[in-house]
């Protein structure tokens, strides 16, 4: 995926000021920056919950045949959003889940509406994804009676469920009790070792320096440095990265 010039700004407030990067296949990518400095927006532009003023979105979709590749700019006025969204998956801080209903139902709604798939094919799948991530044994229970924990694993396995390409984090364990967070996080720690492509905004320094291939540092909607975990965390470049360090680690 390749982000070019993207501009975004709430009335006069401008939030993403020419934000460039690129996301290759495969890589893990952490941003961090302060409170207010555009990450969520940034993410949410990536899959059109936010329409970008200005600039390119790159993408390389999958068609079936996964030898084929074909390059959409998500930005043009026809790109299928039902589409979109089962290449790209996201989970949010806040789970998003439907409360109402039990843990296999949430994973299996959009592979039904959204894919197609027949019920079987769509419960086989979601359960082998809910085993992967310790829920099994939660398979019918009603999502509101759940920790926050075991809401994002389910969250998690319910974005996987559309098989997507790339996976998208907001802040995944941000709203969880502090014991809750090493399991989703080891969930995360997997996946990216399966070789999935994710983009994980987060606050867990310790994640990012682990897991990440390539930390990007975010301030006031601009990217102001990136580079490998060492890098961005023992050397940064620059003041501003150097006092949010100092403050978060
Ligand atoms: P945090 O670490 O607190 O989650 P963030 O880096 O994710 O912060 P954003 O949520 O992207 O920051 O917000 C960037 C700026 O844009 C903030 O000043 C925020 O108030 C503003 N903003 C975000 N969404 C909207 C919106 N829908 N309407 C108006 N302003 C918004
Ligand atoms: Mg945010």
């Amino acid at each position: 995926m390749q982000i070019q010039n993207l501009r975004k700004s709430f009335g006069n407030l401008e939030v993403l000021k020419d934000i460039n990067f690129e996301v290759n296949k495969g890589e893990v990518i952490c941003i961090i920056g302060p409170s207010g400095s555009g990450k969520s927006t940034l993410l949410r532009c990536l899959n059109l919950l936010e329409e970008p003023d200005e600039g390119n979105i790159l993408f390389n979709v999958s068609e079936k045949d996964e030898a084929v590749t074909e390059e959409w700019d998500l930005t043009s006025p026809d790109t299928d959003l039902n589409k979109l969204r089962t290449k790209i998956g996201m989970v949010f801080q806040s789970f998003n889940l439907f409360d109402n209903k039990n843990v296999i139902d949430n994973c299996t709604l959009g592979q039904l509406k959204v894919l197609d798939r027949s019920k079987e094919e769509a419960e086989d799948l979601a359960k082998d994804l809910l085993d992967q991530v310790g829920m099994s044994d939660f398979l019918y229970a009603p999502v509101s009676s759940l920790s926050g924990g075991q809401k994002q694993r389910v969250a998690i396995s319910r974005a996987l469920a559309m098989q997507p390409d790339i996976m998208l984090f907001d802040e995944p364990t941000s709203a969880l009790d502090p014991e809750m967070v090493g399991d989703v996080l080891n969930v995360m720690r997997k996946l990216a070792n399966s070789g999935m492509t994710m983009v994980v905004v987060t606050h867990e320094m310790e994640f990012a320096r682990e897991v990440a291939d390539r930390v990007v540092f975010m301030d006031d909607g601009y990217i102001l440095e990136q580079g490998n975990p060492e890098n961005i965390f023992t050397k940064p470049n620059h003041k501003r990265t150097q006092e949010f360090l100092r403050r978060v680690l």
